[in-house]
């Protein structure tokens, strides 16, 4: 039961940490299921299902885009979309930019760290996020707001390894705040966790958990 579930989950949660109920590859009724319990936060991570759902569904759900975004499928989600967590390039922070601004908005975003074994996540090293925030260009970009970081931590049940990369990307967080952000109150959310491992995800400063299964299945 999916109101169960999401309650199962809310109160799992500690005050501050912001839930997104991940509804990719649910069907509508599913995301409408928990609307009724009041979940407002739904990610998705395919443009079309999105567009779908976001044609269907109330207008005050907030969406979070939270697959790999090509730049061409931009312009689609530029007019709704309430968060961009999946920012992995400088490139695609431009257009995100170049696109907002023609729908006369600003776009919230979360810059995506790779921390994972798998080759196949996107993310950005810590390494190249540095230097592109060091560069320093997205600062003239006047229709972003960078509100974070984003992770998805390896797929193994090695916990001490999840909880690394969890601290690395606190760590990575704390850093960026301190540099190029300390005066920014909007620059505070650290997107990491999901079902198998939100908790833990809590527990290594997370604020912000992306659940899908554990609600939806
Ligand atoms: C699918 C997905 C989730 C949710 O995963 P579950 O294991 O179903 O909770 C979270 N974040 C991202 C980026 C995803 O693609």
């Amino acid at each position: 039961m999916i109101k169960d579930n999401l309650k199962v989950v809310k109160d799992s949660l500690a005050d501050g940490v912001e839930l997104v109920a991940v509804s990719k590859y649910h069907p509508i009724s599913a995301v409408q299921e928990a609307y009724a319990e009041g979940q407002r936060v739904f990610g998705e991570s395919r443009e079309q299902e999105l567009r779908i759902k976001y044609d269907a569904l109330p207008k005050d759900i907030k969406w979070h885009f939270i697959g790999h975004l090509q730049t061409n499928k931009v312009k689609y989600i530029a007019p709704y979309i309430s968060m961009i967590e999946t920012v992995d390039s400088l490139k695609l922070m431009k257009e995100i930019n170049r696109h907002a601004e023609k729908n006369n908005r600003v776009i919230d975003i979360l810059l995506e760290l790779h921390l994972a074994q798998e080759d196949t996540k996107s993310g950005m090293s810590c390494d190249d996020m540095r230097q592109m925030l060091e560069q320093g260009e997205w600062k003239n970009m006047k229709n972003i707001r960078i509100c974070g970081i984003m992770m998805m931590a390896s797929n193994t049940d090695d916990e001490e390894r999840i909880k690394q990369e969890f601290l690395t990307a606190k760590a990575f967080f704390t850093e960026a705040k301190q540099k190029y952000f300390f005066n920014e109150d909007y620059f505070s959310v650290k997107s990491y966790g999901m079902s198998h491992d939100y908790l833990l995800a809590q527990e290594c400063g997370s604020n912000h958990v992306r659940v899908g299964s554990k609600i939806f299945n």
